[in-house]
Formats: structure tokens, C-alpha cells, sequence
């Protein structure tokens, strides 16, 4: 773990330096307040900091007020240090947001025992934070794909739509639905259905660019979100989606299966306000007419009133 000591008296910083380090803590020294201020807003800094309350540039407890207002998901633990006459104003400090501290010169025992402490409460702070992690994973993720689930992957499309019209660019979105699925489970099982809809997943991701956004937005139904991607090369990009699908076969547990999508594009259009749910609508009018055509293909949104009524697929 590392640790961040700040005292104006060399003496000290090497003496608690030293003992730190043979407890095996890896340690960064300040001699005042602005150089730790400096080390604890880079990336990775000490989350924990021994701290002297009398430093040349200002009161250990306004650095503890600045660590405390500039806090950011990870907590920083605080131990004061100070003179016996500053014992009365031990309250003070713990209004300031430090955790604990030491009177000096302190026992070397006792310090072991505050750092112990210390380390302990951010372990489990950093236990916390990954189970936060990985709930806020799951309840944005799908479990068998690993893809974002639908409520995501529309918060996506809501999101780029916003952007998209402030700065007056297009959003492709494309709707992508596996052929005769149904088929597939009955003949090869539902196992081998699934190991499908992952290799489908994977082929989908690897195909996209690092901004563009495919989500499983139902059981073997797929949303893409391409950002600033006009209607020929949405069609386009669907056009080789068919084709990483189609080729090659999936393979799992000794079968073999090809297998394909017809896909449905729509673009928002770039001077207009676009609703999240009219562009899906529209794209899933064009997948409707890519199952119609003989599946395997790619069809967009044409807005012509004659496709326009067509019902919701099932
Ligand atoms: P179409 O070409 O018209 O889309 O035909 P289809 O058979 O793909 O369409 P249908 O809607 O009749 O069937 C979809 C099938 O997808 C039925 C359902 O059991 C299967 N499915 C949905 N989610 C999953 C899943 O998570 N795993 C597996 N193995 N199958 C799934
Ligand atoms: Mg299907
Ligand atoms: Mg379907």
C-alpha cells in the first residue's frame, strides 16, 4: 500500500519514511502542504496520508478540508499528526476530516496500530468499490453475451441522438435479427443456441469502431449505435455485419452451423430532433422488410408511407 508523509522536518520525514517502509508500505514524501497536493491529484496517489498539523504553507487541517472537497469514488485515510500542546484541538481536526491522530513523538508501536486501522478501512472501501462495480456491470450488461443490455445500449442511442443534434451529424442505428433461431435450437439444442449468440456477439464487437455501441436488445435480436455515420455507410457497415456473421459456420461441441442475420438500418436525420423510439421504429420496419426479402439482407428505412404501416415482427 502506499502512503504519503508530510512534515516540514526532514528528521520526521525520514523517520516515519523509514519505519513505513520496513512494514513494507511503499512511500512518497512531501516537505509542505502544495507539494502534497501536487503528488495527491495525480492519477494513482497515496490513499493514505500521515500528515503534520503545522506545515510552512498552511494548517494540516485546510489540506485535510482540500483532500476531503476534492474527493473522487476513493476515500483517503488522514492520520494528524501533532505536538503535545495541540492535543485541545484534536476536535477541530476531526471536523477537518482526518480519520485519526498521533501525538508526537510518538510510539513506534502505536503508530503500526493507526496504520493497521487505517489500511483496513480502505481495503474494505476498495472491496466495496468493486462489488459497486460489478452490480452496476450486471445491471447494465447482459450475463450471456457480455454486450450491453437494452436499457444501455438505448441510454446510448438517447445519448449520441442529443449529441448528434448539437452538432448536426447523423446516428445510424441498425437492427439486427438472427435467422430461423428457432430452427437452430431445435435441431442443434439450446446450448449450442447460445454458444451462437455469443460468437454472434463477439463478431458484432469486433467489427465496430471504439465509439459506435452494439447492445442484445432481446433474445436474438442485436442494436447497433453508430455515431456520425450516414445512411450509405450504415448500409454499408450492415452489409459487412451480414457477412462476418454468414462466414465462417459456428462451431461448438463438435457441430457446425452457418448462420445469418437480416438486418433493418435507419439514420436520424442531422437538422432534426430525433425520438430514441420513432428511429427504432423505423429501423425495425426495415428489418421486417429484410425478413420478407428472403432474410440474410440488409434493407433500410425509406420513409415511404408504403412501408411505413407495416406490424411489429413478433
Ligand atoms: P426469424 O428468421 O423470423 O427471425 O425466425 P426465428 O426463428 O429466429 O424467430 P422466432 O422469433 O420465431 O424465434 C426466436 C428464437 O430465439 C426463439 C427463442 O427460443 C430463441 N432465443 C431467444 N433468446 C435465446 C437465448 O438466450 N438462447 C437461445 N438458445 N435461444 C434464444
Ligand atoms: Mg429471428
Ligand atoms: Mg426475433
Amino acid at each position: 500500500m502506499q502512503a504519503l508523509v508530510v512534515d516540514d522536518s526532514a528528521v520526521y520525514r525520514k523517520l516515519i519514511g523509514d519505519q513505513l517502509r520496513s512494514w513494507d508500505f511503499e512511500v512518497t514524501l512531501a516537505k509542505d502542504g502544495a507539494e502534497a497536493q501536487r503528488i495527491l491529484d495525480k492519477p494513482n496517489a497515496p490513499k493514505l496520508v500521515l500528515l503534520d498539523w503545522v506545515l510552512p504553507d498552511m494548517d494540516g487541517t485546510d489540506l485535510c478540508k482540500c483532500i476531503r472537497a476534492a474527493e473522487s469514488g476513493t476515500y483517503v485515510y488522514v492520520i494528524l499528526l501533532t505536538s503535545k500542546e495541540g492535543r485541545q484541538n484534536m476536535l477541530e481536526a476531526m471536523q477537518a476530516g482526518a480519520d485519526d491522530y498521533l501525538v508526537k513523538p510518538f510510539d513506534e508501536l502505536e503508530l503500526k496500530a493507526r496504520l493497521l486501522v487505517g489500511k483496513r478501512i480502505l481495503d474494505l472501501q476498495e472491496q466495496l468499490i468493486s462489488a459497486r462495480e460489478s452490480m452496476r456491470h450486471a445491471a447494465t450488461h447482459d450475463g450471456l453475451t457480455g454486450l450491453m443490455n437494452r436499457g444501455e445500449i438505448i441510454n446510448m442511442l438517447e445519448r449520441e441522438l442529443e449529441r448528434a443534434q448539437r452538432e448536426r451529424k447523423p446516428v445510424g442505428v441498425i437492427l439486427a435479427d438472427v435467422d430461423h433461431f428457432k430452427n437452430v435450437n431445435d435441431t442443434l439444442g439450446h446450448l449450442f443456441g447460445d454458444e451462437a449468440l455469443r460468437e454472434i456477439g463477439r463478431r458484432l464487437r469486433e467489427q465496430l469502431r471504439i465509439y459506435d455501441g452494439v447492445g442484445r436488445y432481446g433474445g436474438e435480436e442485436f442494436l447497433l449505435v453508430l455515431p456520425n455515420c450516414d445512411l450509405p455507410n450504415t448500409i454499408l457497415r450492415a452489409k459487412e455485419l451480414c457477412e462476418v456473421i454468414s462466414n465462417p459456420p459456428v462451431n461448438h461441441s463438435g457441430s457446425q452451423q452457418t448462420i445469418t442475420m437480416s438486418m433493418g438500418v435507419a439514420v436520424s436525420e442531422a437538422n432534426a430532433k430525433n425520438q430514441p423510439d420513432i428511429l427504432l421504429n423505423h429501423a425495425d420496419i426495415a428489418l421486417y422488410a429484410a425478413k420478407e426479402n428472403g432474410r440474410n439482407c440488409v434493407e433500410s428505412y425509406s420513409g415511404s408511407p408504403k412501408k411505413a404501416p407495416l406490424p411489429r415482427r413478433k
